[in-house]
């Protein structure tokens, strides 16, 4: 698949401009580098379809949760076709303690279905197609595109990496469709994949959303945020 054309970087907003200089976004990435070498996607799969799955079943949820109903969910249905033809009541069980259990089960049925009548049992690899699957948004795509097929269309912006780009006052927009335009004028395409996985590892170890550990992060220096709870 044809990666697209890189568009022009808008002029940031006035109150970013200094915050995006080159060299402070440079040390931001370098650092995230330094803490989180080899990140991987926090959410078990073995699979395009287990992850996509794992993901729509992320939604309001923390992945430790998801990773300890995914097991006998793909144990008991481990293909979308198989999915395709469960029952509702019994994904719902399989899936309660995600939350939204009902919507989500739709969505995971009706993903199977459209992937099994649609896609010849195989998940796309376009945003473009997986945007059209049932409970697939376009955070759902891009992890899927990224962590899966290696395609960055996208930055996966979820709760902490809204938040924490934000906090490093790289984006200021206030939703994670905006934030992410915001990223992608200003991140080197080649990071987009690891710069979610990183600042979601760090969203999860050390900026906490109510008491962010800024004492312990390396980012600190660079990071003027009214919720630091610790300056050097
Ligand atoms: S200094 Fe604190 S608020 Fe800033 S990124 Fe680090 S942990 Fe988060």
């Amino acid at each position: 698949m044809k990666t697209p054309a890189k568009k022009q970087p808008k002029t940031p907003a006035k109150s970013l401009r200094g915050t995006l200089a080159p060299d402070r976004i440079a040390a931001i990435l370098r650092g995230l580098d330094e803490a989180y070498p080899n990140v991987v996607c926090a959410l078990t799969h073995r699979s395009p379809w287990e992850l996509l799955v794992a993901t729509i079943l992320s939604a309001q949820c923390t992945d430790v949760r998801v990773n300890m109903v995914t097991p006998e969910l793909f144990k008991r249905f481990p293909t979308p076709q198989k999915m395709m033809l469960a029952s509702l009541p019994d994904l719902e069980a399989l899936i309660r303690t995600t939350g939204f259990f009902h919507n989500k089960a739709k969505s995971i049925q009706g993903a199977a279905r459209k992937i099994v009548e649609e896609f010849h049992g195989q998940v796309p690899q376009t945003l473009a197609e997986l945007i059209t699957i049932p409970g697939a948004a376009r955070k759902t795509a891009n992890v899927v595109l990224g962590v899966c097929f290696g395609e960055a269309e996208g930055v996966v912006v979820d709760t902490h990496v809204f938040r924490i780009a934000r906090r490093l006052a790289l984006a200021k927009r206030d939703t994670p469709q905006k934030v992410e335009q915001e990223l992608m004028r200003i991140l080197p395409q080649d990071r987009w994949i690891a710069f979610s996985h990183q600042l979601i590892h760090h969203g999860r170890q050390v900026c906490d959303a109510r008491k962010p550990r800024c004492a312990q992060c390396n980012l600190e220096q660079l990071c003027t945020s009214k919720d630091k709870t610790w300056s050097s």
